[in-house]
């Protein structure tokens, strides 16, 4: 569903690679956690399968597609397939959760009939019905992230790409949220998380990529995490 094949990344103008000749193959349904320290290029995997960087050299191909041919004409119908959730939320802040999350099948042209059945639907799944007339910041921490992750699930995407989306929530309220990912890729989804966060990863024991520098250390099934400190 995802593989990188000897994946290099180097920025422009930076002279250390952010990712060096990576190989990982995510099947259809599985569920992946990309570990390591800050810096080590957890986030530019991420960027690299949505698309919004290119691979230096290698091979990204996600849902099929070889991205280094894509044209960007094709980038947003590709990215219908993809759902993604980040540590920052990105909720737009002057809309309710029923609006953020109709927004993204309003922006792909789906019928009024089908959101107003998709939304609430969507909203039931994450834990928030009752809350879809709030704004945002009427929320706590995790309520916001359990609207990303609607937002991001309502279309039915093949994979769910999250970055560090615990990063800001406290440990109980992070476990909530990655047993809602949890539930998300047993009911069908293939889920990659980026995190440094040990206790999410170790609560799950999913299959385990760990960077350090830019380079895939170590890629273990039923894993665990333990960083350096
Ligand atoms: P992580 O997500 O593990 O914190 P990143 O993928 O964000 O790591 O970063 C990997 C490396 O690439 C770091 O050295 C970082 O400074 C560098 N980097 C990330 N984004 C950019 C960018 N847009 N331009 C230049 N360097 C970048
Ligand atoms: P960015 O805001 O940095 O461009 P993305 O475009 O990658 O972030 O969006 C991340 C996720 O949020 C995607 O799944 C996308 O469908 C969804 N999304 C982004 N902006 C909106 C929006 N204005 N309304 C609805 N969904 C959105």
């Amino acid at each position: 569903m995802i593989r990188f094949d000897n994946v290099s990344k180097v920025y422009p103008r930076s002279t250390r690679p952010a990712l060096s000749d990576v190989n990982v193959n995510v099947e259809r349904g599985e569920f992946l956690f990309i570990v390591g320290p800050s810096g080590s290029g957890k986030s530019t995997m991420l960027r690299l399968a949505l698309r919004e960087e290119r691979a230096t050299t290698g091979k990204v191909l996600v849902a099929g597609q070889d991205l280094s041919t894509l044209s960007t004409r094709k980038v947003p119908r590709f990215r219908r397939e993809i759902g993604a959730v980040f540590q920052d939320f990105r909720l737009l802040p002057g809309k309710t959760v029923d609006q953020n999350v109709a927004f993204a099948l309003q922006v792909i042209g789906k019928p009024a009939s089908a959101i107003r059945q998709l939304v609430p639907e969507t909203l039931e799944m994450v834990g928030l019905e009752g809350k879809g007339k709030r704004l945002p910041h009427q929320l706590s921490g995790g309520e916001q992230q359990r609207v990303a992750i609607a937002r991001a699930v309502v279309n039915k995407p093949q994979i769910l790409l999250c970055d560090e989306p615990t990063g800001n929530l406290d440990p109980k309220i992070s476990l909530d949220i990655v047993h809602l990912l949890d539930r998300i890729n047993r009911a069908g989804t293939t889920v990659v998380m980026a995190t440094h966060d040990a206790d999410t990863v170790n609560d799950l024991r999913h299959r385990v990529v760990q960077l350090d520098e830019g380079r895939v250390v170590r890629d273990e099934e039923h894993a665990t995490y333990m960083p350096r400190v």
